[in-house]
């Protein structure tokens, strides 16, 4: 239809102007500079400032796309960048006269720089249209013909100087390092990346790697992607050997899929540029369109692009694969495959045999990264079970309660690389926070929340771990309706049983500030753990109930006397280290036996509680307050002499004086006798200070009971009235006799 062929010739005249638009501004920039536009006097300085500025600008865009790596496919794009350097270049030597005769070296060097890095069909444009201008000046008479025979013989010098240095051993050998350096980079953990060659990082060491592999690993790397790299080596370099290729290429696509990388190469030329390269153009544009396989020979100017020469790509012949990358890349929904390229100079076709190899070839590479990542499971499994190992082993030597949850912390947070840990446990229709770790977790541990609220509610309730993708949105209230963990993307809360199916003991919340943490194989270990950590919190209750009812008085809730006496070494242990103080104090009730006798033993059980916590309340956390046998009292003062000792004791006495205790209505009260020795004044060892801690109290006794005696001698402060004990609720006061300690009696 002529509507339809107008407008594709319309759209073939835009095409061609759009590739062509800004050679085009750069050979009219320059019949400008020739006609003067830019010389002196400058009655439009603006405009022609804002001539250059464009200029510059599209040259500047262009250089940097070719330093990014995006290197233009099409010709003319290649040509644009060149050619408005070298216009802009001369727009601004003609618009400043005054240093022209001295700057004449800047023009120079970028046509040399041009001539020595860009093949000849990208520097032939700048170079002619910059002889063309220098010839255009002198032709208008803008410039006499000194100026042109210097500037020509410094261009040409100049481009001389470069060519010779660029083709200099010297320079080839920093370019081919600066490759090599390049290469090594990429062959880390970005490489690895590419190849899908990566796992989470886990603390424990990589596998050891065979005695002779180990010549391929630089310190540091990862085994898998650098052993499978070492051996892409040497494959590139068969490969050209066997097709006595230039170049053999491997180029591998980034993660995203979004560009090309210089991967493997086997090569005779020092001017490789290192990339990334575009896709979708030259050799992959190819690529694609010929189904995967691409033999060329002669290439001629058939020949698409080979992004990884710096200066000339024409080659005699191609031969090029596609490769699969066989893995699903998170972010592209189809990766686009590598590619093994080959080019020799020689322009004989490739024969059946040599594609054969090459397919072959391609082949073995694509198994050998299949086995890499084989290995990387198997080794991340290994990792796994060790990282399990090495957190039951840590979970199993621990024995109380405050450890447990030590390693417990520890264990999980290697394992499962959280930011935050807390432990919870059900204490009957709540919940109590054991410990917490991590970012808000400041003062969460000791809190309660109701059993049945937030997450972990519904973990306990339902017996599994929640949320079910293990990944955290926010607002949902975590420990109870009200509470958030904030900043947090990843959380999991897994119910603490000790059996499959088994009530909960708690709940273990772990969360993590990364998205996807908690992915299904840390789930599993996270579970799996958290049966043994509920087994472990189990046993570490039961033996700290062993050890209480082991250490303490079932009666008065206070240290028994066995731990007394422990407790007694120690502390005297660590003041005679330290040359500091120590006080014993020993109590005793008055006539007890009375009270027995008057109220029934049960009552008399009750006023040793009574008087046992009024000592407990008294003494610091420092101090220890123990039953030392039947209604008689013990405790040790760290710190302490006679005088701060005297201090505690009198201040015990007037708290239990005060006590009111009442039985079948009465009040009953009762008092106590205390007797204290101090360390070193009173004696150095445990029984001196004992037996004299027991002589002040039985002078305490005979002196009239409810008072102090020091065993130095420090007189107590006379009591009020030495017989009486027991006073009636009625104020009828029993007067019992003046009974003494059984064993003291005076
Ligand atoms: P004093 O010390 O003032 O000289 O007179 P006392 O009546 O306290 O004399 P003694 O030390 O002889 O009496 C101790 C009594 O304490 C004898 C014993 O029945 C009673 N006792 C010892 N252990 C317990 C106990 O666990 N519960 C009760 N209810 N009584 C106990
Ligand atoms: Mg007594
Ligand atoms: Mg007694």
């Amino acid at each position: 239809m002529p509507q339809q062929n107008h407008t594709g010739i319309s759209d073939l005249l835009l095409t061609i102007g759009r590739q062509w638009l800004l050679t085009a501004l750069g050979l009219a920039g320059a019949v400008l500079v020739v006609c003067g536009f830019f010389d002196p006097p400058l009655a439009h300085f603006r405009f022609h400032a804002l001539l250059l500025a464009v200029a510059l600008l599209f040259a500047l865009v262009d250089t940097i796309r070719r330093v990014r790596g995006w290197q233009p496919s099409r010709f003319p794009q290649r040509l644009e960048g060149p050619l408005l350097w070298t216009v802009a270049v001369w727009m601004l030597l003609r618009l400043l006269p005054q240093f022209a005769s001295h700057t004449i070296v800047v023009p120079a060097a970028l046509i040399a720089w041009l001539v020595v890095s860009t093949p000849l069909s990208v520097f032939l444009l700048p170079l002619i249209t910059a002889l063309a201008m220098e010839a255009g000046l002198t032709l208008t008479g803008r410039q006499d013909l000194r100026t042109l025979g210097l500037n020509l013989a410094v261009f040409s010098l100049t481009v001389m100087g470069l060519s010779l240095f660029a083709w200099s051993k010297a320079y080839r050998h920093r370019l081919r390092k600066a490759i090599a350096r390049g290469r090594h980079e990429a062959t880390s953990q970005e490489y690895a990346e590419d190849l899908g060659l990566v796992a989470e990082r886990s603390p424990l060491p990589d596998p050891p790697v065979p005695e002779g592999e180990r010549e391929y690993l630089a310190p540091g790397s990862r085994p898998a992607a650098e052993l499978v790299s070492a051996s892409f080596d040497l494959q590139m370099d068969m490969i050209r050997q066997a097709l006595r290729a230039t170049t053999v290429a491997l180029l591998w696509p980034d993660l995203e899929g979004k560009e090309l990388r210089l991967r493997n190469i086997a090569t005779d030329r020092a001017d490789i540029a290192p990339g990334p390269y575009p896709l979708g153009t030259g050799i992959t544009g190819a690529l694609r369109q010929t189904g995967g396989e691409l033999a060329l020979a002669p290439a001629g100017r058939a020949c698409p692009g080979l992004p990884y020469y710096q200066g000339d790509d024409k080659v005699g012949g191609v031969l090029a694969l596609e490769i699969t990358t066989n893995r699903t890349a998170p972010m592209a929904a189809e990766h686009p495959p590598g590619v093994l390229c080959v080019d020799r100079a020689a322009t004989t076709a490739w024969t059946t045999g040599e594609r054969a190899l090459l397919g072959l070839a391609a082949r073995k590479l694509s198994l050998e990264l299949t086995m890499g990542r084989l290995l990387l499971t198997m080794d991340l499994d290994r990792n796994t079970m060790q990282q399990l190992y090495l957190g039951l082993r840590e979970l199993n030597g621990v024995l109380g309660l405050e450890a447990c949850f030590d390693a417990t912390i520890k264990t999980i947070t290697n394992l499962v690389q959280a930011d935050f840990v807390a432990i919870s446990l059900v204490e009957g229709k709540v919940h109590r926070i054991a410990r917490a770790e991590g970012p808000q977790a400041e003062h969460l541990a000791g809190l309660t929340f109701p059993v049945e609220e937030g997450l972990l509610g519904q973990a306990l309730k339902f017996n599994r771990s929640m949320p079910a993708k293990a990944e955290y949105q926010g607002p949902a209230p975590v420990f109870s309706n009200s509470h958030h963990l904030k900043g947090f993307h990843s959380l999991l809360i897994v119910p603490l049983r000790k059996e499959e199916g088994g009530a909960p003991l708690g709940a273990l919340c772990v969360a993590a500030k990364k998205r996807a943490v908690f992915t299904r194989a840390r789930q599993d270990i996270l579970e799996l753990i958290a049966g043994q950590i509920a087994v472990k919190i189990d046993l570490a209750q039961a033996h700290e109930k062993i050890n209480r009812l082991a250490t303490t008085d079932g009666l008065t809730e206070l240290a028994n006397h066995r731990t007394f006496q422990h407790g007694f070494d120690v502390m005297l242990a660590r003041a005679t280290r330290r040359g500091s103080l120590l006080c014993v104090i020993l109590c005793d009730i008055d006539h007890f036996k009375g009270i027995n006798d008057a109220f029934g033993h049960p009552f008399g059980d009750t006023v040793l509680h009574a008087v046992a916590q009024s000592l407990g309340r008294a003494v610091r956390k420092i101090d220890l307050a123990a039953r030392y046998g039947g209604e008689e009292f013990a405790i040790i003062l760290e710190d302490a002499g006679q005088e701060g000792g005297w201090q505690m004791a009198e201040r015990i006495r007037s708290e239990v004086e005060n006590l009111a205790l009442s039985c079948h209505d009465e009040t009953v009260r009762v008092t106590i006798s205390l007797g204290l020795a101090a360390y070193p004044s009173d004696g150095s060892s445990k029984d001196v200070l004992i037996a004299n801690a027991d002589q002040a109290l039985y002078r305490a006794k005979r002196a009239g009971r409810n008072r102090v005696v020091a065993w130095s001698g420090a007189e107590a402060p006379p009591a009020a009235e030495p017989t009486v004990t027991v006073t009636l609720a009625d104020e009828a006061t029993l007067t019992t006799p003046a009974v003494s300690l059984g064993r003291r009696s005076p």
